[in-house]
């Protein structure tokens, strides 16, 4: 142990950049270690916690989102704090947190999306994923962004569970999605829009799908679409047949199973159409002042040098007459003033979750990240526990080792105070749970669990006078 660090005479401080999955399980891990005294902060730049639970998650997975009991828990540990409306780089530093800290996770996510490349990409009418998704879930950041639904044909370039959800959210009958937690302004937005038909696009086969089975089921009991599923696509190529027979896989199975299924689904006639389409990838966009086509090339499968099955264009390209294009083909993460990144995979470089100094190849003194941050844009909400307690454990294996920073760090009240003068409306956990509860009064009406706040100042100004009504209640009373 680092002299008398982590006893009640010297708790141990930490900084938790991030209040998503990652940094929730990474305050829990640190939480249960036995005689261990520990002080967590948790910092978001947003006065609300819990990240894509609340700004990605679609809102018609609301099982999902109760996740968030879990993290209340977490949170209402006597020593942990959150700090929300926060923004590490505008109102505290890295050199702050070097300070005030004896150690700090970065658990900010990966907060943009990949780029598909092709010519006019950024004509409007074409979107990425993240914006889209943001958007429809009330983030903040996305709030003043404003989707044309009008048209009747709209591309979904990739094949994973984001694809997924942006096709079911777009297909959804408007009733259904009031009874969500759905932004208000995606819900008007969205009722009448005039899409007829919906294409996915995967660029390799239905055996090298990324989407799960709960997400393609889902399609297919979308009250009034289609699914449509050309069968000739379903039918795999010999090269993912071998794969199939040699790498036992459920989900990939089961999927292959569906997609068989809905193949042979005679059509009803539905009003709307999801189409499934394989071994395809956008070659460009057409069009001048707005997305009027999209041109596609059909693929063929090749095994590369490292045994993985890719795509690779053959002649064949076809033109799909649509209106809108979302590309939801992965995050991206994006880089933090002062911390290592590695521009090419979109992570902060790590070792078990140790930042590495990529200029001397070594740790950076009690620093480490966990998350999508940490080993890029993939996997559920759960996968991030077992990530989250590798990097805790290189933490506190530093903490034994001596090597955590080793200055006195100034007590919690002091930081306080400097947050107090560099963010005066900062949001503890318990604001937060009054938004909370202010979004769910304000959903009861319609039915919906909540209706959400999708401006800041919206949350801080509501927050303000629930609380001033509380305080001059209480005042009435005592
Ligand atoms: P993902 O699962 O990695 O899927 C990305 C898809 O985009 C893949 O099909 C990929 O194809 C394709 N792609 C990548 N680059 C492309 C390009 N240039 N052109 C065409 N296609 C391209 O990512 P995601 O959908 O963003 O999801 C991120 C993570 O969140 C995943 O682990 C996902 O399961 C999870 N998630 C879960 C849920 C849920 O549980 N309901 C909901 C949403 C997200 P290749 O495979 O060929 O690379």
């Amino acid at each position: 142990m680092q002299g008398d660090l982590g006893t009640p005479a010297a708790p141990l401080r930490v900084a938790i950049i991030g209040s998503g999955p990652s940094g929730f399980y990474a305050a829990e891990h640190l939480q249960e270690q036995d005689g261990l005294e520990v002080q967590i902060d948790m910092y978001d730049r947003l006065p609300t916690p819990f990240g894509l639970v609340r700004g990605g998650v679609a809102p018609d997975h609301q099982k999902i989102k109760s996740v968030t009991r879990v993290y209340d828990k977490i949170a209402a540990h006597p020593e942990f704090r959150f700090y929300g409306n926060v923004e590490m780089g505008r109102d505290i530093t890295h050199e702050d947190l070097s300070a005030y800290y004896h150690a700090i996770i970065y658990a900010v996510g990966a907060r943009t999306d990949r780029r598909m490349g092709i010519p006019r990409e950024y004509l409007p009418g074409s979107h990425s994923a993240t914006e889209f998704v943001g958007w429809y879930n009330a983030h903040p950041d996305f709030r003043s962004l404003g989707f044309d639904l009008s048209s009747t044909g709209a591309a979904v370039v990739g094949n994973g569970n984001v694809a997924m959800d942006l096709a079911r959210i777009l297909a959804s009958p408007p009733e259904a999605l009031a009874a969500t937690d759905i932004a208000e302004h995606a819900l008007r937005a969205l009722t009448g829009n005039g899409i007829r038909e919906i294409h996915v696009l995967g660029r390799r086969g239905p055996a090298q799908a990324a989407f799960t089975n709960k997400e393609l089921k889902e399609l297919g009991e979308l009250p009034g679409v289609d699914v449509v599923v050309d069968p000739a696509e379903v039918a795999l190529d010999p090269l993912s047949e071998a794969d199939v027979a040699a790498r036992p896989n459920r989900t990939r199975d089961r999927n292959l199973e569906l997609l068989r299924e809905y193949a042979e689904r005679p059509l009803t006639g539905a009003p709307k159409r999801i189409v499934l389409h394989f071994l395809v990838s956008p070659v460009e966009i057409v069009g001048t002042e707005r997305v009027e086509a999209l041109t596609i090339v059909h693929n063929e499968l090749y095994e590369s040098e490292d045994g993985s099955i890719r795509p690779r264009p053959t002649e064949r390209q076809t033109t799909i007459p649509l209106g809108l294009v979302f590309r939801a083909i992965g995050y991206q993460g994006v880089p933090l003033p002062g911390i290592p990144f590695d521009a090419m995979r979109g992570v902060i470089p790590n070792e078990a979750g140790r930042i590495m100094d990529p200029r001397v190849g070594a740790p950076v003194q009690g620093e480490y990240v966990v998350g999508w941050i940490k080993r890029g844009p993939q996997g559920i909400i759960g996968t991030n526990k077992p990530d989250s307690q590798e990097s805790v454990d290189s933490l506190l294996a530093d903490l034994r080792g001596g090597h955590l920073n080793k200055h006195e760090v100034p007590a919690r009240e002091v930081l306080e105070r400097l947050l107090g003068e560099r963010r005066r409306d900062f949001v503890s956990y318990e604001d937060w749970q009054l938004i909370d509860l202010l979004e769910q009064e304000r959903g009861a009406a319609s039915g919906a669990p909540r209706v959400k706040f999708s401006r800041v100042e919206e949350m801080l100004q509501a927050l303000k006078e629930r609380k001033r009504a509380a305080a001059e209640e209480a005042a009435r009373e005592g």
